[in-house]
């Protein structure tokens, strides 16, 4: 059945680009807001707007009974919760449908499947992913620990089964160390998630951040978007993404591809989602998968020419896949920049009225930014508050493409990362996409020092 009204649950960038698909289908929009957020762009653009609370997101954004009031007064027949906030709440999703509203997103039961680290891990290993080997469940016992941490070779690293954020985790490099830190990561792991039970992986070295694309129509069909190379990052947080992955030829991707569409096709999951892995020596190695809209979706959409959002949309309306495997084309290349109000040197926050604004714009260049001036960036939340995102035929032409377009930004008011993704793209180990996970943190010391 087709969607009429659409409530936004989330704010910003993502909201705004929620905002402009349904508006590109026809659909009518509900913007929900903190009081904080009254004056957002994607407030002022959206067809209805309600307040659901004061500026604390426990208070609005992840306030269940105020967004499913709204949703109820404005008579919506969907909610799109974009990336974060409830997205991967498997409860929120369920509450969502017994009120006879679409979730735009996957089935419930494999929200909550994916939420849980060993879970997912369990049934990415019975769908076929390659994983990173290690325990087969929580271990508690620290000779069976012993046991598979030799047989996986050290270091390992020992992970809360309801960790996240890049939180509790511990790396082990000898089994003199196994059992105290064993017992460190269970009572810090309790302390923070409310529970102890942890599993045991091998610790990769240097390993680069690569993950899949996937799309589901929920009835057993299934199709992979390539990958996208999030391997730079500081403090797991990623800071550029592109696409396709400097490392990759097309026969990996389609390789890997086709296990993740396959495995997705089996499991009969529904929209998009994210499969997340470690990449070393050749190897892919599954760590999560998200079960939702990506930040970096965009680089993804650049290169493939489909409309991520839209297609959820579709799906969320019982329609099938808009395209097949076999109509997807990869073409050239993309590159997102983060942009953050942050000191670029600090990452100290950095919010404030935006004094004075110019977006980059010409050809292949596209700005997801809620950004105007006068616009007064909120102390409340995430501090990314835009999306530079460019395409070229080659990587190369991307990277001209994409400094030429960070010349033209113009942010006033407040600091903000540019000038951190401007040297980037002149140093000569990114220009020969010779990075890893590791690899930024250590460029960030060497640029203080
Ligand atoms: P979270 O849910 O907290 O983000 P992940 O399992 O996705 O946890 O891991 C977060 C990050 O921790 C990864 O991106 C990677 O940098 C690091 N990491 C996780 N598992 C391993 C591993 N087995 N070897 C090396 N690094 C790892």
């Amino acid at each position: 059945m087709a969607i009429e009204k659409l409530l936004i649950a989330n704010r910003g960038e993502i909201a705004l680009r929620i905002h402009r698909a349904c508006h590109e289908m026809g659909i009518k929009t509900v913007a929900v807001h903190s009081t904080a957020d009254a004056d957002a762009m994607h407030v002022r653009l959206a067809d209805e707007a309600i307040c659901i609370g004061p500026p604390a997101a426990k208070d609005s954004y992840l306030n269940v009974a105020a967004i499913i009031s709204a949703a109820e007064i404005s008579g919506a027949d969907a909610i799109h919760p974009g990336y974060g906030f409830l997205s991967e709440n498997a409860k929120f999703a369920e509450i969502v449908e017994a009120h006879g509203i679409k979730f735009v997103g996957p089935k419930p039961e494999h929200i909550r499947t994916m939420g849980d680290k060993i879970e997912a891990k369990r049934t990415a290993g019975a769908l076929g992913l390659p994983l990173v080997p290690g325990s087969d469940g929580a271990v508690s016992d620290v000779e069976e620990a012993r046991a598979i941490a030799e047989k996986a070779g050290y270091p390992v690293i020992i992970k809360a089964a309801s960790g996240g954020g890049g939180r509790g985790m511990k790396v082990c490099n000898s089994p003199d160390q196994l059992e105290t830190l064993m017992q460190q990561a269970g009572s810090e792991a309790k302390a923070a998630f409310g529970d102890a039970t942890v599993y045991i992986e091998k610790y990769l070295g240097n390993p680069r951040h690569i993950e899949i694309q996937v799309f589901g129509d929920g009835e057993g069909n299934a199709i992979h978007l390539g990958e996208r190379d999030c391997s730079l990052q500081r403090r797991h947080q990623k800071v550029l993404e592109e696409a396709p992955s400097p490392v990759l030829s097309q026969a990996e991707r389609e390789r890997i591809g086709g296990v993740c569409a396959r495995a997705m096709a089996d499991m009969g999951y529904r929209g998009a989602g994210t499969i997340e892995f470690l990449w070393e020596n050749g190897e892919f190695y599954f760590i999560e998968m998200n079960t939702r809209l990506q930040v970096e979706h965009p680089v993804t959409e650049m290169i493939t020419g489909l409309d991520l959002v839209r297609e959820q949309i579709r799906v969320a309306e019982g329609r099938p896949l808009s395209v097949a495997q076999e109509d997807i084309r990869f073409t050239g290349h993309a590159i997102e920049c983060r942009i953050n109000a942050e000191d670029p040197r600090t990452f100290a926050p950095s919010p404030g009225t935006v004094t004075s604004y110019h977006v980059p714009g010409g050809m292949h260049v596209r700005v997801d930014s809620g950004l105007y001036q006068g616009y007064k960036v909120s102390p409340y939340y995430d501090s990314m508050i835009g999306k530079l995102i460019v395409y070229g035929r080659t990587r190369e032409g991307a990277i001209m493409r994409l400094r030429r377009a960070l010349e033209e930004y113009v942010i006033e008011g407040m600091k903000t990362t540019i000038p951190l993704h401007q040297a980037l793209l002149t140093d000569p180990e990114f220009l020969d996409g010779n990075y890893t996970i590791k690899w930024l943190e250590d460029w960030l010391a060497k640029q203080e020092g």
